[in-house]
This record gives structure tokens, C-alpha cells and sequence, in this order.
């Protein structure tokens, strides 16, 4: 058990501590400027205010913030680009919100070793840009272009690329990480592969920003796609989509991308984006996204692709045949988030179940759904089993919502886990997951959990509140 303290206010004293700090830091403390930093994408209208927000340009101030925040005892948000859905920058206890977006460098690109070195303010959009015409990329996409690197890689973000090119973590070889009492960590290197002690980068890879502050990355980059193109199939229903998945799987190339979606979806973000997609009248869809060497290699794929899709029912293949017909299809994608937020009150559940059970998972969602009174819209990656599930609340009252919400969450992810599932496949556990992870992990494995915590962060001051609470029981065995 931790006797932990209550946490000191960011007095003005402190404030112009940090101030002092040398080099070019900037620290925001006016109350008015502080809203601009109260939330992350996460709905629900989950805020709260920082005392301060600083953000520093330079590792050495990191490492001077942290030091002060030990001595005074304050807590320390990380925020990226505040595109999170688990609320995880939120700064709950007030405190500082450390706003690492001030270190912006892409430091080193290696072509030779196939390696970029950068620090965690850049975002995928501009890594992206910097690699463009290289003939290197880096292949993990989340949907938002604006996340940071440092984000992504403490969330372990995914995205629609992983079933060929995995998640974050595949593609981070390297951290310098700064600890709670300010010591520098570094850990891994510009290597594929390593077997030297205790694996902290993968340790902090993921750690929402509870165990260290992430000031440099080293990450692992691959070839540029030379062709990419689409095989939009609609099917029957979702269970045939999904059955032809594994087949779908033992073709060479793997697919980039492979994602299921249903009709009400595809009706709502033709009605967001203004933009027809040709689909017929069908109940569900795979998107299947395959980079290829050439042309002829690519009609192989699809020729042996489409063959499976009819044998699971599929009644006809579309390819979008040009580019801007393909940049449509990928948009509708890319929208379903804000076409549903566009909708009104909406929840984010992005849990993972063992692929072949998206079927039998959605199934139980339904039934769920229809006994709480409450729509939940469906779509995800059928080819790593990562569902997007997202109750709204439309044609309902929100008293209704307010008072129904919670036990229907709670329902689906116990569906989920008794199928074998986990909490999150991408977004975080943060604040808005956080109760669910008993549901998940038994008490042995979050007591560890909480003592690795308070190894790396003896005071609990970095990101707290988030993943568990740690005020929560600690064995004393052992
Ligand atoms: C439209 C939309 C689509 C999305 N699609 C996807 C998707 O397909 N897949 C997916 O995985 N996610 C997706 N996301 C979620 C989001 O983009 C990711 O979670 C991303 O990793 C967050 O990056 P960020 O820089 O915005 O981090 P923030 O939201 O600022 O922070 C996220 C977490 O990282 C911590 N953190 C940030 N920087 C550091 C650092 N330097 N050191 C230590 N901890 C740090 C924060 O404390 C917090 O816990 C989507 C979001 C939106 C809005």
C-alpha cells in the first residue's frame, strides 16, 4: 500500500522555477489560455484544467521539469497532440501538463540502415512528408496524421496498416526516456534485434505516459510502397465477410489493410461526406488494401482474392481503378469517426478479440444493444480482430443515454473478454478504459503492474490516474 500524499499546488515560486529553466521553454499559467489544453478527442466531455501548461524545446528541460515536479511534489500530464480517445493527457490532478510538441526535430534519417531518429513532438504527418520521395516509410497508420510520434508510441498506437506491418511497438527499436526524479534512460538502439537484459523500450512502448517521459525515439522504417490499390467486396452478411478472412490471409502479398464494415456506417458517412460510394444494397463489406511490386502482381492478388470472396458469398468485386476513385474509398474510412461524432453523443470502444470471433462478438454486441435501447455502430480491422464499436445516442433522450450507457460498456466488454479478448487494441486504456482492465487482468497481474509503476515513479506524479490507480491495493507478500 502506498501512503500516498495529496499533491502540492503549482505555487507561483515553482512556476518561476521552471522559468528559469535555461533555453528557449515556454509556460502558459493564465486561466483563460489554459482551456485550449482541458481535453483530448475523447468523447463524453471528459475535461480538466492544468495549472500550468509547459513545453520545453530540449531532453535537459524535460529532465529539469521532472526534478522540480519530484521536489515539489506536483504531478505531470504528457500531452502530444491531444488526439487521444482514452483521455490519457487529461491532466485529472491538475498540475503541469507537459506539452512535448516544442521537441520537433527529425534528427536522423538513415537510409542505409533503414532508421529514422526523431524526437516525440513530430507528427505522422510530418514524418510522412520528410520520408515522401525517399523510397523509405514508416508504415504504422492511425487514423489522425496530427498524433505525435511520442503519442503514438506511448499509446502503442495501430491503425489500418497493422495486419501486414503490425503496431508501434513493431517499429520502435529506441527510446531516450526521461524518469519522474529526472534520470535519463536509454534503451535499445538503431538494431532489429537484441537480447541484453530487461527490454525497457518496449516496457515504456505503451505506458501512456506513467513510467517515463519519451524524448527521443529510434524508429524502424521500411521500403515505400511502389503500388497500392483496393478490393472493395460487398457480402451477404457480416459472417461471410469475416469467414473468408483467413483465406484472404494465406495470399501472398499480405494485405496492408483489411477492414469490415457494415451498411448503416457506410449510409452514415455518405451522408457526412457528400461523397457516394458505389456499394449496392448489401449488409457488410471488407476493404482489402494490398501493396504490390507491379501491375501484374497485383491482377494475380486480385484474381485469387476475388475467386475466395465468391466462394464466401460475395456477389460481385469492385477496384476503385483510379486514384481519386481510391483516395474516396480510403476517406470514407478515415471519416467514420468524425461522421459519427458529427451524429451527437457518441462512445468509443476499440476492443480486440481473436479474429475469428468478430462474428459471434458482434452477434452478442447486437443483442446487447437492442436490450439496452441503445444503437452501437460496428466497424474494425477483420484482419487483427480489433472491433470499433460505438454506441450513440440517437433517437434516444440523454437522460436515457446517462442512466443506460454504463451497464451496456460494461456488458460488451465482458462479451468481449470471455471470448478472449482485451480491453483496448489501440487507443489506451487512460481514464475512460480504466475500469474495464480488472475486467481483463486478475489482481496478481495488477499488483505487478502498479509495482513497476511505483519502481520507475516512486511518488506517482507521472500521468496519474491514468491506466489503474494506484492508490488501489499493493500486496505485501514477498
Ligand atoms: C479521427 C481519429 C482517428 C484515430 N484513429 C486511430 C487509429 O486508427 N489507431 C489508433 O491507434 N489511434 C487512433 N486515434 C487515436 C490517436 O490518434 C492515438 O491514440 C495517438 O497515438 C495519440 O497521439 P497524440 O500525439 O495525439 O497523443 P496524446 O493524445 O497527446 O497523448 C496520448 C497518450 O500519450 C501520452 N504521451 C504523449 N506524449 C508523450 C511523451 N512524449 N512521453 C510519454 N507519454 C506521452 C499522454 O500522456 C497520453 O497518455 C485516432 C484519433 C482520432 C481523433
Amino acid at each position: 500500500m502506498t501512503n500516498q500524499r495529496p499533491y502540492a499546488r503549482l505555487a507561483p515560486e515553482i512556476i518561476a522555477e521552471i522559468e528559469r529553466i535555461p533555453g528557449e521553454i515556454t509556460v502558459v499559467s493564465e486561466a483563460e489560455k489554459l482551456a485550449d489544453y482541458d481535453a483530448d478527442e475523447t468523447p463524453g466531455g471528459i475535461r480538466h484544467l492544468p495549472e500550468a501548461v509547459v513545453i520545453p524545446t530540449r531532453p535537459e528541460q524535460v529532465a529539469a521539469i521532472l526534478g522540480i515536479a519530484t521536489r515539489h511534489h506536483i504531478p505531470v500530464t504528457p500531452r502530444g497532440g491531444g488526439t487521444g480517445l482514452a483521455g490519457g493527457c487529461i491532466p485529472i490532478y491538475g498540475g503541469i501538463l507537459l506539452v512535448m510538441t516544442g521537441l520537433n526535430k527529425i534528427i536522423a534519417v538513415d537510409k542505409r540502415n533503414f532508421t529514422a531518429v526523431v524526437e516525440p513532438g513530430v507528427t505522422l504527418g510530418e514524418l510522412q512528408e520528410k520520408l515522401d520521395g525517399s523510397g523509405l516509410a514508416y508504415p504504422v497508420h492511425p487514423g489522425e496524421m496530427t498524433a505525435t510520434l511520442g503519442g503514438t508510441v506511448a499509446t502503442n498506437a495501430g491503425g489500418m496498416n497493422a495486419v501486414k506491418h503490425g503496431v508501434t511497438r513493431h517499429h520502435v527499436l529506441g527510446l531516450e526516456a526521461v524518469t519522474a526524479c529526472g534520470e535519463f534512460i536509454r534503451c535499445g538502439g538503431a538494431y532489429v534485434k537484441s537480447s541484453s537484459g530487461y527490454d525497457f523500450t518496449q516496457l515504456i512502448t505503451g505506458s501512456e505516459g506513467t513510467l517515463a517521459i519519451i524524448t527521443r525515439i529510434i524508429l524502424k522504417l521500411g521500403a515505400a510502397t511502389t503500388l497500392r490499390e483496393i478490393l472493395f467486396v460487398p457480402f451477404p452478411s457480416l459472417e461471410n465477410a469475416i469467414d473468408a478472412v483467413p483465406d484472404i490471409l494465406r495470399l501472398e502479398p499480405q494485405p496492408s489493410g483489411l477492414e469490415f464494415m457494415e451498411k448503416d456506417i457506410l449510409d452514415i458517412v455518405t451522408r457526412h461526406t457528400g461523397q457516394d460510394i458505389p456499394r449496392g444494397d448489401h449488409d457488410a463489406y471488407l476493404m482489402i488494401i494490398v501493396d504490390a511490386a507491379n501491375t501484374d502482381e497485383l491482377h494475380r492478388y486480385f484474381v485469387s482474392a476475388e475467386a475466395i470472396c465468391r466462394r464466401h458469398g460475395a456477389a460481385e468485386t469492385t477496384v476503385p481503378g483510379d486514384a481519386r476513385a481510391r483516395r474516396r474509398l480510403l476517406n470514407a474510412r478515415e471519416n467514420f469517426l468524425p461522421a459519427l461524432r458529427a451524429m451527437g453523443e457518441l462512445d468509443v470502444i476499440d476492443i480486440v478479440v481473436p479474429r475469428q470471433e468478430i462474428p459471434v462478438f458482434l452477434r452478442q454486441v447486437k443483442a446487447l444493444s437492442t436490450a439496452a435501447g441503445i444503437p452501437v455502430i460496428a466497424y474494425g480491422h477483420a484482419g487483427d480482430g480489433n472491433v470499433h464499436l460505438h454506441p450513440v445516442c440517437h433517437n434516444i433522450s440523454n437522460e436515457y443515454w446517462q442512466t443506460h450507457l454504463p451497464q451496456l460498456e460494461h456488458d460488451i466488454f465482458v462479451a468481449g473478454i470471455a471470448l478472449g479478448g482485451a480491453v483496448s487494441g489501440e487507443h489506451g486504456i487512460g481514464i475512460s478504459k480504466k475500469h474495464f482492465l480488472p475486467l481483463q487482468h486478475d489482481e496478481a497481474s495488477l499488483d505487478i503492474m502498479r509495482r513497476v509503476k511505483l519502481a520507475m515513479d516512486p511518488d506517482n506524479i507521472l500521468n496519474p490516474g491514468k491506466i489503474f490507480d494506484i492508490q488501489a491495493r499493493i500486496s505485501t507478500k514477498g
